[in-house]
Order: C-alpha cells, then structure tokens, then sequence
C-alpha cells in the first residue's frame, strides 16, 4: 500500500505525522511511503533525510492524494483538502468527529473511510496508539516550561550568600495525562507541587510523584469512576466546595495549570475571575484546557493575557506543536502502530476489519457512511 503525507496548513502547526524512521518501519510491512515536498522542515526533517529512508517526495498536496491509498496527516483535513481524496481512500488523522460535524459530512459524500486517532479507545490494547496521550504528555510538560518562562524567577527554592529564595508553589488542577506530566516537571524543577482532580483514586500517584493531592472533605464519594476512568461532572455541591478549597488557595499560589476535561463536554470553568483577582502580580496561569473553553474564566485561546492586577493567562493550544520533533516522532509512531494493525498480513495489503474493537471505535467515516459515534466497546 501507498501510504502519503501532507504538509499541516494550520497556522503555526509545525507537526508532521511521517518521520524518517516510521517510514522505515512501514516498510517493514510491506507499504511504500511519499509526502509533499517540505511538509517536515518546522519540525526539523529535510526532503533528503526522508529521501533517504526511502519516501517519495511529491511536490504539492493534490498530486500527492493522487497517487496514494492512504493519507496521513496531524490536524483535521480543511474542506479544501477533503476534494483532493479519492473515494475509497483511507485517511488518518485527528478529526474530533464531535465537533466536526461538517468535515464528517464531507469526508463521507468524498467516500473517504476516516481514522481517527482522537477516538482510538484508552485500553491497554491501544495504548501504542493512543496519540492523545502521547500529545498531553508533551502539553503538560512544556506547560511548566511555559509557565517557568513567564514566570519570571527561580522554581526551586535557594539559600546563597545574597538571600533566601523560596521555591514557588505550583497548583495542577486535573491529574490525568498531561496533569500528571505537568506534575513531574513541575517537581524535577523544585516547586512545591499541590494536585487536584475529582478522581479520588490518582491521589496515590500525584503523591507517588512528590506533589501534595489537594484533598476535599465530601461525604459523598466523587464520582470520577462513573464513565471508564473519565471524570464525570461534579455535582453543584461538589462543585462549590471545590471552589471554596481554591479559594482558600489562590492567594498563595505562584502558578496554576489547569488540565481538567469531562469528555464530550466544554471545559468545566474552575479558577474563577475572583480567584484571579486573588493571586500575586506575577503569578502565572497555564490553561490547557483552553481549546475547550478554558478551565480559567479569563483565558482567551490562542492568548497570553496580563490582567490588571498583574497575572498572566496563556491560553495556548499549540503545546504539542512547540516541541514539533518530538510530537512528531510520537505521533509518527502511533499512526505507524495504527497502521500495523490494519495490515495484519505484514503483506502492505490494508484489511480495514470492522469487527475489531479499536479499529471500529476510530472509525468515523466508512464505505460511503458516517459510522460515528462508535458502538460501546465489545471488550473492555
Ligand atoms: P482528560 O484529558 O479527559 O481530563 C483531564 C483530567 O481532568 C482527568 O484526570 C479528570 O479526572 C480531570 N477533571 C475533570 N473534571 C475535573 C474537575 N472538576 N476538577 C478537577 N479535575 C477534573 O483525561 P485524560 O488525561 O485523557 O485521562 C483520563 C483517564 O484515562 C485517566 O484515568 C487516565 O489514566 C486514563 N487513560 C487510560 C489510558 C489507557 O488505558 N490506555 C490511556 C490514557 C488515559
């Protein structure tokens, strides 16, 4: 099987979903692959090191399309790109089929079969695959990165001969993927580290990694574990006593990352503008949830806000982006990973088999249909 690469043409995406060592890796199982000429240069990858491992370079996007079985891309296609598939061709991609309604629609009339990597179920079987994962990681670790450089002073604490430093406190709100990244940067660079989330059970882990599990008095036990590990929403009750504990902490805090998400839902809104008024000049907010709203009632996506009292907001969606070589060799692995899975000859022959659990759950447009939201899962 042909498989193909575009360039991303979303502003400032420096991702690629092909490296030089995937491409050799696909060989491995019998498929040859191509890109547009130029498409890996933002995250480091020239046309001759891709030469190299065997690839094909095409000059632009259409011909490209023209001549592959299967594309491979990072950001959902543009309606612009949807017209350069072919019907029958198979696409991999993030696609967010929820909030995408119109792609899907015309992924579908194009006869487009659709992977997407952002509904490749979180089960042990699909973990090699599993780019959210793979992309929170990154975004919770750069968040500190973020955070620390607009912080402006040190993380860890200091006694030198010119005065005492205090380390700085660090509150993460959400500890799943990239809370939990977020946590361990945030230590290994010395702050006192506080974690919370409404899924009581990671309270081993955030303190397994050195950070301090913010802990709620609530009769009623939270409610994380309702939908599959995915936190569920909080109860108003629930909800108040949470605000009233950050409340309590905003004054004292220097930095605040926010990573919490309920799936299929906008970002529930957790550090309100009055605890914003509350913290230091100086202090430093890192939405991550800003794509989906903002856990901050102040965040603006996309920005980095100073408010009158002095915080700064940022509100970046592009963390992954920012440490393109390595998102690109994760996801580049795990489309690699993906695409294994369809090939289960090792022959380059592409067996879309719709009974298996992971490739039916990813599978958002097929044989001229839309086939999303998936069937629960046959095995959990
Ligand atoms: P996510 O991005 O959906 O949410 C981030 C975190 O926000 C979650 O930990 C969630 O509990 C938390 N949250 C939601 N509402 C909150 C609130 N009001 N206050 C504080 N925190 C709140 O989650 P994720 O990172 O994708 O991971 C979710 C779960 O899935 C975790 O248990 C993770 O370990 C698990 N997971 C499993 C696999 C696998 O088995 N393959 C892969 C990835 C993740």
């Amino acid at each position: 099987m042909k498989i193909g690469i575009l360039g991303e043409v979303y502003p400032g995406e420096n991702r690629v979903a092909l490296t030089p060592d995937s491409a050799r890796q696909l060989g491995k199982l019998g498929h040859s692959c191509a890109i547009v000429s130029g498409a890996g240069l933002k995250a480091g990858i020239s046309d001759a090191a891709y030469a190299e491992a065997g690839v094909t370079i095409y000059p632009d996007a259409q011909s490209l399309c023209a001549n592959v079985d299967l594309v491979a891309k990072v950001r959902p296609p543009t309606l612009d790109e949807v017209k350069l598939f072919r019907k029958g061709q198979t696409l991999i991609s993030f696609i967010y089929p929820a909030q995408n309604g119109e792609l899907l629609e015309a992924l579908k009339e194009q006869g487009v079969n659709t992977i997407a990597m952002d509904m490749v179920p979180r089960i042990s079987r699909a973990q090699k695959m599993d780019a959210l994962s793979s992309m929170a990681n990154l975004a919770g670790y750069r968040a500190v990165i973020e955070a620390a450089n607009n912080f402006g002073r040190f993380f860890t604490g200091q006694v030198t001969a010119a005065g005492k430093i205090p380390p700085a406190k660090v509150l993460v709100v959400g500890a799943g993927v990239a809370g939990l990244a977020a946590i361990g940067a945030s230590v290994s660079l010395g702050a006192i580290t506080y974690a919370f989330d409404v899924r009581p059970e990671v309270a081993e882990q955030i303190e397994s990694m050195g950070a301090e599990f913010v802990f709620l008095e609530f009769e009623e036990s939270q409610d994380g574990a309702a939908t599959g590990g995915y936190a569920a929403p909080s109860s108003p009750e629930f909800r108040e006593k949470q605000l009233a504990k950050f409340r309590e902490l905003a004054p004292d805090m220097d930095i605040v990352i926010t990573t919490a998400l309920i799936p299929g839902r906008p970002a529930p809104v957790l550090w309100t503008k009055d605890m914003v008024e509350a913290m230091k000049p100086g202090s430093v907010i890192v939405d991550l949830a800003a794509e989906r709203g903002g856990n901050c009632e102040l965040t603006k996506p996309e920005e980095r806000i100073v408010t009158d009292n002095g915080v700064i907001i940022i509100g970046y969606t592009d963390f992954p982006s920012r440490m393109a070589a390595q998102a690109s060799q994760l996801y580049a692995t795990n489309i690699r990973h993906f695409v294994a899975d369809l090939t289960p000859g090792k022959d380059g022959v592409l067996v879309h088999n719709m009974e298996d659990d992971v490739i039916r759950s990813s599978t958002v447009t097929f044989e001229g249909g839309i086939t999303y939201p998936p069937p629960p899962l046959k095995v959990q």
